[in-house]
């Protein structure tokens, strides 16, 4: 099956749209197309016979189990395999597998974060079958992507609100489209190509840190002599032991039919990037999850570990994931591509303007769909893209939007006022390559790309956020439109409203620069939540309440969950990090200094017992050092611990959350950077931990 070339074998471990026509009868298979996509009810008949064709094929190509594929709060997927086997009356078995199996299951889900939706007599959960992502074949077991709700029907999941986010804005796009006179468009989709960014390191090197093992991160390590200060790694050659893992990914990706496509080096020594082809937004956040997953089994073939943490090293990039994303119509069409004809213009600049206000009106929800303890360390610190939400569009695009906003000439060579819906806009480069990559949110000529998600986070929270939004800027210009008695005049005033209203979340500059900051805060008036605890209560502001809720994308009950668990999250992702860097710096970090001050205190007694006049400078200042740092070490354990038990198990989650931020954080900074100077002290045989050097250039 794997050999042969790569069309042969692509998407050969997939049950898809080739595989269905091939052996389902017409009928079945008509109706399955329906329920993919139009979401009309598959008859129980129906989905036996889909089932049993399933099956058929997944034995055939090595299966013997099958799961319910699901992504719980945790932020990973989970499966739960069961075999095919039933007892035959002969004492054999035989391989079955039905439509209520493949339709619904009950995994014993007592153990899923629900964040108080689900009392605890009530364990069950359900998973429901999602017919719009294919299954797929993995590790002998038929994968069936489903939905994961409560017995009342609440979402505990990621995909359950993100398809219901793309079924909000399918609804009021195609208002918009309609009021356009546009009526063969029946469905209306976003697309999403997200670029996954990666570090690998030596399997070897990361078996020797326990804070890797435990966290993703490293908690120690001082500066190596190079990092990325060269811009060498950046599109640099591939290694030939990367090259291998890359080219074994590809291949495992494009069994499971995941149009993995382009592959460099970042900008970090040990960083490298993976972009797809872009997808269905559900069936993008899938891939992108097994993605994740195949990654990382891939790595371990080669010797290598796959990091996936936002900030695996301090002082170089972390990983982030672009998510590339636009709006399109079942009949090919892309929304946010700006069009040749007049009537084509106004409807892009209408979608344009759908998502400028919707990212100005929901900052705080973009934001916080992107905020976990691991990104922090990006979008609160000194990285790009900063945490202040604003867009990039392009000199061009921005004067374009500002001549019509202010009813003057723009300024390419005819300089005539520009007409919505009478004029062709004029030509704006579609620069793909000079772009702004300080900005967290850029329009890059057909389509948005949102940088804040970090490398670990699903896609599924940022693009149901997007969705909403846009789906309620929509909402707002179709109520508006549907009732003008002059279609076109309220469509440029609509459009220049939401220009001068919306402005000022349109930025072109250096999102790095301090500058910024200020004025996007002070006169801009923009949202500033460099963490977790500053941003993830806003999911429960009022009007973030009251748009998620209108659009049926979540209901009051999973907000409050919701907003429990990424806060949970984020407390216990830290208490993990407190509890291996207290057990790193007195098992490991504490030894090896004593270790070695108490060896160069043996050398001084030893070389003065051949002249007692030696003065054994050297010995005795880094034994002084040492010894400083070892107490200063020693200290700031205890305050760290001390500090970590008063505040672990504060009633209220947000304010665990904040005193986590305010009193942890700083002390295990703190503790870091001391146990920092010893390491550059000490030698290199005595320190237990691989350094920074060694591990970022660990594979050859
Ligand atoms: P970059 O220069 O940022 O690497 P690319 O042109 O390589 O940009 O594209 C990055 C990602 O954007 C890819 O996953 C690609 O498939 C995706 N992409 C391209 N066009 C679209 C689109 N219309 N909608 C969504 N994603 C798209
Ligand atoms: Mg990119």
């Amino acid at each position: 099956m794997t050999t042969g070339t790569v069309p042969e074998y692509f998407g050969c471990m997939v049950f898809d749209d080739r595989i269905m026509r091939s052996v389902l009868t017409s009928d079945v298979y008509s109706s399955l197309r329906k329920t993919i996509e139009v979401g009309a009810k598959l008859e129980l008949g129906l989905a036996d016979s889909v089932a049993k064709a399933m099956r058929d094929w997944a034995i055939e190509n090595g299966a013997t189990h099958f799961t319910h594929w699901f992504q719980p709060l945790t932020g990973i997927t989970a499966e739960k395999h069961d075999s095919f086997i039933e007892p035959s009356p002969d004492g054999g078995v035989i391989m079955e597998f039905s439509g209520k199996e493949l339709i619904q299951g009950e995994p014993d889900a007592s153990s899923f974060p629900t964040g108080g939706i689900r009392a605890t007599f009530e364990a069950r959960g359900y998973t429901t079958w999602d017919p719009t992502s294919y299954a797929f074949i993995k590790d002998q077991t038929l994968c069936i992507p489903t939905a994961f709700c409560s017995y009342g029907g609440e979402a505990l999941d990621k995909k359950t609100p993100l398809l219901r986010s793309m079924e909000a804005l399918n609804r009021q796009a195609l208002r918009i489209l309609k009021l356009f006179g546009n009526d063969q468009v029946k469905h209306v989709h976003t697309s999403v190509g997200p670029e996954q960014e990666y570090f690998l390191i030596s399997k070897e090197m990361y078996d020797k840190r326990p804070d890797l093992q435990y966290t993703g991160r490293t908690l120690f390590g001082a500066k190596p002599p190079k990092g990325q200060e060269m811009d060498d790694h950046y599109f640099g050659v591939i290694k030939p032991k990367v090259k291998e893992f890359m080219a074994d990914l590809d291949k495992e990706l494009w069994k499971l039919g995941i149009l993995a496509k382009t592959e460099h080096n970042e900008v970090s020594p040990a960083q490298h990037e993976l972009a797809p082809i872009y997808a269905t937004t559900n069936l993008a956040c899938d891939q992108n999850q097994l993605m994740m997953e195949i990654m990382q089994k891939v790595a371990a073939r080669h010797g290598l570990v796959c990091l996936l943490h936002e900030k695996p090293f301090a002082g170089v990039n972390g990983s982030g994931k672009h998510n590339n994303w636009s709006i399109s119509t079942d009949t090919g069409f892309n929304l946010l591509s700006p069009g040749d004809t007049p009537a084509e213009n106004a409807q892009f600049l209408l979608f344009l303007c759908a998502v400028i206000k919707a990212v100005d009106d929901y900052q705080d929800l973009l934001r916080l769909s992107v905020a976990t303890a691991g990104n922090d360390h990006r979008l609160g610190a000194n990285e790009a893209p900063p945490a202040i939400i604003s867009i990039f569009l392009g000199d061009e695009l921005t004067a374009i939007l500002e001549a019509i906003e202010s009813d003057t000439p723009y300024h390419d060579k005819e300089k005539k006022l520009i007409k919505l819906g009478v004029d062709v806009l004029p030509r704006f480069a579609r620069d793909t390559t000079d772009r702004n990559r300080t900005s967290p949110f850029a329009f890059t000529g057909n389509k948005f790309e949102f940088r804040s998600l970090g490398s670990s986070n699903s896609i599924a929270c940022a693009n149901m956020m997007l969705n909403s939004a846009v789906a309620e800027s929509l909402r707002i210009y179709a109520d508006r439109l549907e009732k003008a008695d002059d279609f076109e005049k309220a469509l440029h005033d609509m459009i220049k409203k939401t220009i001068h209203d919306h402005k000022r979340i349109i930025f072109n500059g250096n999102g790095y620069d301090a500058a910024w900051v200020k004025e996007a805060t002070e006169v801009r008036k923009l949202l500033n939540y460099p963490t977790t605890p500053d941003c993830m209560p806003h999911l429960l502001d009022e009007k973030n309440v009251k748009m998620l809720t209108s659009h049926k994308v979540f209901n009051e009950a999973e907000l409050h969950s919701r907003c429990e668990i990424m806060l949970d999250n984020y407390c216990k992702q830290v208490w993990i990090e407190v509890n291996t860097e207290l057990m790193m710096a007195r098992r490991m970090i504490l030894p090896a200094i004593i270790n070695y001050a108490d060896k160069l205190s043996g050398t001084v007694v030893k070389k003065r017992s051949v002249n007692e006049a030696l003065e054994c400078k050297y010995e005795k200042s880094i034994v002084e050092t040492l010894s400083s740092l070892a107490d200063q070490i020693y200290q700031k354990t205890e305050e760290l611990e001390q500090t970590a038990e008063k505040i672990n198990g504060t009633e209220e989650i947000i304010t665990e959350s904040q005193l986590i931020r305010d009193e942890i954080l700083p002390k295990m900074q703190d503790l870091r950077n001391l146990a920092d100077k010893a390491e550059i002290c000490v030698s290199r045989e005595y320190w237990p931990l691989p350094s920074y050097g060694e591990l970022l250039f660990s594979v050859k």
